[in-house]
């Protein structure tokens, strides 16, 4: 499989290019040439099968070329063994046709987990085929940082540094990052909100001196790595409710548009999936965007959903891509009004994008609410951001298509919300019991460029 840039002036990439790279150089993300379908018997045979083989089968067509098949089978194994739940992503049951997909099993108790852990190991076996080390940067609203940081603590081919918005992820997100005592994670808190943290990533890979002297790589969302591992839980979640002979739908709480974009894939691929519905909280830039408000950045307001709280949702590039005909000079020119404050939509482009979409807000008050009303229901404790989810998937709810939401993280991780709502507190699993005692690490730093490059050449490995 070949990989194209969104905004069609990088040169085409194999998947383990790509991968190493994350974004291309012409500022666009990487997608696979065409995408590969499945037919409705292959789609049929994944029911019953443990989750490590159905993710072979969705994502094989994607990576082959780059890895062997039993390689590929083993990097699958290693990502998720260390998962605290073996069906790895489980479908509980909310009410007679609304359901939960929990994917926050895995090590950081986020549904991150499943692409980082995923990603760690593809990386190791790439880097140390190629004799090769790389530094990776992220930039986290909460949970990508502490995910990559699980991902890659003490491998030797890769230093980890992540930044994140001082002041502005919950206590158990921080702790998690700024406790692992490997020598090759920095945890870096920035002066500044997540879009900032965002943009100086962005930045960074446009400063191509830099990026080349420190061999940066990405693993935040607009790896294409990850949308990939994120796609293999929509089919194991479907066929459970009797796909493809029955259709589901997804609501998705969402901020940079990656989960949702893969449940796009799943769909494009032959997944009988009838609604994907987009869930956002305060900053609801996707929201307005989808209602035909156009997408303008408004000020990110922070929130108790807080891995969230985005007003550029990186990924809704890759949504663009494919409602404007695959043309990336078009989806170039939108990238370049964004720089300015926005772009409307064209009205063909809306279209498609209604077409597999829907959208919907859930305001502070409302994710409260839910919290304490999925409890008293379904005598489930949810996290905020699940609880976005919730909220929205009910407008959705038909009553002869199931409607799956995505469970993104534990309540554990969001406990003062939580309890807050539901006079409940939610304990962390007995794994991460002692978070509290660990002793943290970590730099703070000024939203500055220049100072952020000078802190990572300084502290990388030789
Ligand atoms: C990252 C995250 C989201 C948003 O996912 P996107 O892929 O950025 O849309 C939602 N909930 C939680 C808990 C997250 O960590």
């Amino acid at each position: 499989m070949k990989y194209i840039s969104t905004r069609g002036q990088a040169p085409e990439l194999t998947f383990e290019e790509a991968m190493l790279t994350g974004l291309a150089r012409d500022g666009g993300l990487y997608l696979p040439a065409e995408i590969p379908v499945m037919t409705q018997d292959e789609i049929a045979a994944l029911a019953g099968l443990p989750y490590e083989e159905i993710a072979f089968r969705v994502m094989w067509p994607y990576v082959s070329g780059s890895f062997g098949e039993d390689e590929f089978k083993e990097i699958i194994a290693r990502a998720y063994e260390g998962f605290g739940h073996d069906a790895r992503a489980p479908l509980k049951q909310l009410n007679e046709n609304h359901f939960l997909l929990e994917l926050f099993h895995g090590p950081t108790l986020a549904f991150k987990d499943f692409a980082m852990q995923l990603i760690g190991q593809l990386f190791q076996v790439a880097l140390n085929r190629r004799g090769d080390r790389v530094t990776i940067v992220g930039a986290t609203s909460g949970d990508t940082g502490s995910a990559a940081i699980e991902a890659f603590r003490g491998l030797d081919a890769v230093d980890v540094f992540i930044l994140f918005p001082h002041g502005r992820v919950s206590e158990v997100q921080r702790r998690q990052m700024t406790t692992p005592a490997d020598s090759n994670v920095h945890a870096l808190a920035v002066d500044g909100d997540f879009d900032d943290c965002q943009a100086a990533l962005k930045d960074m890979f446009n400063d191509f001196e830099f990026r080349d002297g420190v061999k940066l790589a990405g693993v935040n969302s607009i790896n294409f790595a990850r949308v990939l591992a994120q796609i293999v839980y929509y089919f194991s979640a479907a066929v459970s409710l009797g796909a493809p002979h029955r259709k589901v739908s997804f609501t998705v709480p969402t901020g940079n548009f990656g989960d949702i974009f893969a449940g796009y894939l799943a769909k494009r691929m032959g997944l009988p999936i009838d609604r994907l519905v987009v869930a956002t909280n305060q900053n609801d830039i996707l929201h307005r965007c989808l209602s035909g408000e156009g997408y303008f950045k408004g000020d990110t307001i922070p929130s108790i959903s807080p891995s969230m709280d985005i007003q550029v949702s990186s990924n809704f590039e890759r949504a663009l891509y494919y409602a404007y005909g695959e043309d990336g000079r078009a989806v170039a020119q939108l990238m370049d009004e964004l720089k300015n404050g926005g772009f409307n939509v064209s009205q063909g482009a809306m279209e498609a994008l209604r077409e597999s979409f829907d959208s919907g807000r859930a305001s502070e008050d409302e994710t409260l609410e839910t919290i304490k009303s999925t409890l008293d229901h379904s005598a489930e404790l949810v996290c905020p951001h699940t609880a976005v989810g919730i909220k929205v998937a009910e407008e959705y709810r038909a009553a002869d298509v199931p409607m799956i939401t995505l469970a993104t993280a534990h309540p554990a991780k969001f406990p003062a919300a939580v309890e807050k709502a539901s006079d409940m507190h939610p304990p962390l699993p007995s794994r991460m019991s002692d978070l509290y005692e660990r002793p943290e690490r970590v730099t703070r730093i000024a939203n500055d460029l220049g100072a952020l490059e000078d802190h990572i050449k300084r502290h990388i490995a030789e």
